[in-house]
């Protein structure tokens, strides 16, 4: 019987209350016998060795069983007009899909497509659970909000640059095979959670913001959260000095505004390797690592992958 064969029933209501979880499985007429309630609706205890965090919102993250089979299944999700590849980690007996969930997610039925073994495809449904990310309404000087032709035509190619880094998806990372998805922190600081702040400038929307703050002083070192291999180096108008790391099958991370890099694209790096330093680069306020943690080409919660 494969793991998806059996829909745990204490899952599909991932963000009400214990209580109301058990309201809603006893429907209004109540009619589950106790002993069946009792053992439904106890909690799924986290498995404490498995990482990411599930968390099926929009910038979460959904954890998916694919059952067993011989070779690691290709799962892609719809993402915008693309097909996207997923990233599966596993082995023989279970395989599980790790979905990157984009911010801009509309709450409900979701799904990934996985190929079976007799060429064709099935689908694997999950569902996202609203969130409301705070909204903050800034003030500011016109300049900062409206570019120059020059700096709207620099901003325009590095953002078609990014997009290039952003599709990168390797098989096997750079140290060998995907193993654990646990992150060590980049850098030690006081962590933002700010993930998914909606910010309106001048009441013009932004893009939400996508990553993790740490505060640190300039020239603070960031090491390596996984093994992986340098993607990306370089200084750009919002986001400064900037290194992207890929760790294998589309988990790539980024980290911006840095006062030094110290990697050339195509260094491979071991966990907890240093490799550049916190500053104040791009359009920043103060020394800070902007920390972006990216699945199949979306920008998720950092705060998933890293002990609290
Ligand atoms: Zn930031």
């Amino acid at each position: 019987m494969s793991a998806t064969a059996v829909p745990a029933p204490a899952l599909r209501h991932p963000t009400l209350p214990l209580f109301t979880r058990r309201a809603a499985l006893l429907g209004v007429g109540g009619l589950l016998a106790l002993p069946a309630l009792g053992r439904d609706a106890k909690p799924q205890p986290a498995a404490p060795t498995v990482w990411p965090h599930a968390l099926a919102v929009p910038g979460g993250v959904a954890r998916l069983s694919l059952g067993p089979a011989a070779t690691r299944p290709v799962a892609q999700a719809r993402q915008g007009h693309a097909d996207v590849p997923v990233l599966v980690v596993g082995d023989a007996i279970a395989w599980t899909a790790v979905v990157g969930i984009p911010l801009s997610a509309m709450p409900g039925d979701a799904h990934i497509t996985v190929a079976t073994a007799d060429g064709g495809t099935r689908q694997v449904a999950y569902t996202v659970a609203p969130k409301q990310y705070k909204e903050q309404h800034l003030k500011v000087s016109p300049r900062t909000v409206d570019l120059s032709p020059q700096d709207q035509a620099r901003f325009e190619r590095e953002r078609d640059h990014q997009a290039q880094v952003m599709a990168t998806f390797s098989e096997q990372p750079a140290g060998g095979a995907l193993q654990s998805l646990r992150m060590q922190v980049p850098v030690p600081g006081r962590r933002s959670s700010s993930f998914g702040l909606r910010r309106v400038f001048n009441g013009q929307p932004r893009n939400p913001h996508s990553g993790m703050d740490i505060a640190a002083a300039t020239g603070t070192p960031i090491v390596a959260p996984l093994p992986g291999k340098v993607i990306d180096v370089g200084d750009y108008f919002f986001n400064g000095g900037t290194v992207w790391l890929d760790h294998g099958q589309g988990l790539l991370t980024m980290y911006c505004h840095l006062s030094s890099m110290d990697v050339r694209v195509g260094d491979v790096l071991r966990a907890g390797e240093a490799f550049c330093k916190v500053g104040a680069t791009g359009r920043v306020t103060g020394p800070h690592l902007h920390w972006g943690v990216m699945l199949n080409r979306t920008m998720v919660d950092p705060a998933l992958f890293v002990p609290a």
